[in-house]
């Protein structure tokens, strides 16, 4: 583990950054603090951020950024001030996602005397998006992640663990993809090409499978200044 390890999780949606966001925050021991699911739980038990959030991510647009950032820096804040010793290491996904967030997450890292390790660039093709959320289902009681193709469940569309009905996310519908897509190129992708330009990115093949690029991904960390 590292002391004080902040890095930053950026992809197309789709390109598997859930997936690899759990699993390079248990690799290094540090907090994951992912807005889409922070968002997702808020909207399940019906809170007023969550009610007010639904109408964005059900359209595939970005939550107002004031509701986010108000939300991430209580928890940057809180896991903050409950760590004992230098040891502040977080994983951003989903988050910062444009300009004006990032502007707001760097005032935040900086009022902690924290700085950014590496934005992990997760890069996939507009078809293989398609092709990923398309087949997603998902078990709406334990999350549990399925692809009707390369990871189906045992039985027709039933949760193999929990053996309820399995779901397709509202944002999942192809026009919904097709937005997020382009919020995402509009709004997300200069964030890259912000980072570039103090050497902080990452970038990382994602259309590999899911081991081949958590290695790329910790060999890349590993190696970011
Ligand atoms: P994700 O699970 O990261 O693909 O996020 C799903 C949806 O949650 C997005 O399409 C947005 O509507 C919303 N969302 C997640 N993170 C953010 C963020 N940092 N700012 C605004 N909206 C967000």
């Amino acid at each position: 583990m590292k002391n004080n390890l902040i890095c930053v999780l950026i992809g197309a949606p789709g390109a598997g950054k859930g997936t690899q966001a759990k699993n390079v925050a248990n690799y290094y021991n540090c907090k994951l603090i992912s807005t889409g699911d922070i968002l997702r739980e808020n909207v399940e038990n019906r809170t007023v951020l969550g009610l007010e959030a639904k109408k964005y991510i059900d359209n595939g647009n970005l939550a107002p950024a004031q509701i986010v950032v108000s939300m991430i820096k209580n928890v940057i804040k809180s896991s903050v001030e409950n760590k004992a010793g230098a040891d502040k290491s977080f994983l951003f996904d989903g988050f910062p996602r444009d300009l004006e967030q990032n502007k707001l997450f760097e005032q935040i890292l900086d009022e902690l005397n924290l700085s950014i390790k590496g934005v992990i660039y997760i890069n996939i093709e507009d078809d293989i998006v398609y092709e990923r959320l398309t087949n997603r289902r998902i078990c709406p009681k334990c999350n549990r992640v399925y692809h009707l193709k390369f990871n189906p469940p045992k039985f027709d569309n039933l949760c193999d663990d929990c053996k309820v009905k399995l779901i397709t996310r509202e944002d999942d519908k192809i026009d919904v993809i097709k937005n997020r897509l382009e919020v995402y190129k509009q709004l997300t992708y200069p964030l890259i090409e912000y980072y570039r330009k103090k050497n902080k990115v990452v970038e990382i093949n994602g259309n590999k499978n899911a081991d081949d690029v958590l290695k790329d991904i910790i060999s890349g960390i590993n190696c970011a200044r």
